[in-house]
């Protein structure tokens, strides 16, 4: 078969390097020439910037942030740019605190600098997200794109494990939606790849040791290749899922799609076999069953890495009602990508919410 496809590569500098957070900022400060920069963090994050900012000039230390960016704290974040002349958003953070960064953006053109400090990964993309009314919009605009981001393996120390678990499982849900989401191809399914082995090799580490800065840079490498693969490849079924429970339910992020993914995995993977082969070979599961096949393969390497990290089981214990799914399956079955390799219906939809509901193994 011929290799035909068409792929955008998004622009962006990356610095990589443990306890280089401070030097590689203040230079990158420099290189954008910036004069007034507004640092953004949230509350748990402040401690982190603080550590990382004392080489370059501040004008505005702002830690106004909450979860999915609410659309009257990006407007009051918005007007505090513009009222202190600010010339380059700095980000310290999570997903949350790079999400308001993005919506300033938005609407001044600034550049951003991003300091990720969780798995979460917004930084390598040029999706924005607003919150209005409990109700999430999301969009792309290269504008929100940041111009660099500083990875520094030391500043997520500080990451509780379970945060970490669920931070990198949701990394982990980026590569493998990557490998049938709409725009899926041989690029971004190669990123995928690699993402799903430095996360599987670094997720453990993380979790025996949350001091082990290997594991640490491994998983935050992970993480960075997962975004990618993300933002060209686009939502697969099990973002559409998880944005459909997080937005309608309330449910926490990370561990949604800590929770769901490997029920998609594992419905999905029996019809995508070249892409659980990928998948098992990068768990480093190929083969190794009786079965030699690589949905098997892949979903049971899924399976040992959760078991291994204690990894989040049961949508019920974050949230979702039960009687909610027949609503929930409503909601997500017209947002299912068209591209998704197995057919998905209310009833095998339904079936697989109420798998994940109850924490039953997944499998098939
Ligand atoms: P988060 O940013 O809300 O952080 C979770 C908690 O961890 C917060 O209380 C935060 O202060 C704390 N924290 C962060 N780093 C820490 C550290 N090193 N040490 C101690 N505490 C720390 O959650 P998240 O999972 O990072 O991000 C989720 C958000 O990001 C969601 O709103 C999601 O929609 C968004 N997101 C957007 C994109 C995109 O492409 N736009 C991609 C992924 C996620």
């Amino acid at each position: 078969m011929s290799l035909t496809f068409e792929h955008v590569t998004l622009g962006q500098r990356v610095l990589f390097g443990t306890g280089s957070a401070a030097a590689n900022l203040a230079a990158e400060v420099e290189r954008l020439g910036s004069r007034r920069a507004m640092v953004i963090t949230g509350e748990f994050e402040a401690a982190i910037a603080k550590n990382i900012t004392g080489g370059i000039d501040v004008a505005l230390h702002y830690d106004d942030v909450a979860p999915h960016v609410p659309i009257e704290k990006a407007a009051k974040a918005r007007a505090a740019a513009a009222e202190h002349g600010i010339d380059l958003l700095i980000c310290v953070g999570g997903g949350s605190t790079t999400g308001l960064a993005k919506a300033i953006a938005l609407t001044s053109r600034l550049p951003i600098i991003a300091v990720p400090t969780t798995y979460a990964g917004s930084e390598a993309t040029n999706v924005w997200g607003l919150t209005e009314d409990s109700r999430k919009t999301t969009g792309v605009d290269d504008i929100v794109l940041p111009a660099t981001i500083i990875y520094d393996a030391a500043l997520t120390l500080s990451l509780p494990v379970e945060l970490s678990v669920a931070s990198g499982l949701n990394a982990l849900a980026h590569c493998v939606d990557s490998m049938w989401a709409p725009r899926a191809d041989p690029i971004n399914q190669a990123l995928a790849a690699e993402g799903i082995r430095a996360l599987a090799a670094g997720l453990p580490l993380v979790k025996d040791n949350p001091n082990d800065l290997p594991g640490r840079e491994q998983a935050l490498y992970g993480a960075y290749l997962s975004a990618v693969a993300f933002a060209s490849a686009g939502s697969g079924m099990h973002h559409k899922i998880c944005h459909v429970l997080g937005g309608a339910y309330n449910m926490p992020h990370a561990q949604t799609h800590a929770t769901v993914l490997p029920y998609v995995l594992a419905f999905n993977a029996p019809a995508a076999p070249e892409a659980a082969k990928r998948m098992s070979a990068a768990f480093g599961t190929s083969g190794r069953g009786a079965t030699d096949s690589g949905p098997a393969d892949a979903v049971a390497g899924l399976n040992a890495l959760r078991a291994a990290l204690d990894a989040p089981k049961a949508l019920k214990e974050h949230g979702l009602a039960e009687e909610n799914i027949p609503a929930a399956v409503q909601l997500i079955l017209p947002a299912i990508p068209r591209s998704n390799p197995r057919e998905v219906t209310a009833d095998n939809l339904e079936q697989l919410l109420r798998a994940a509901y109850s924490g039953a193994t997944p499998g098939f």
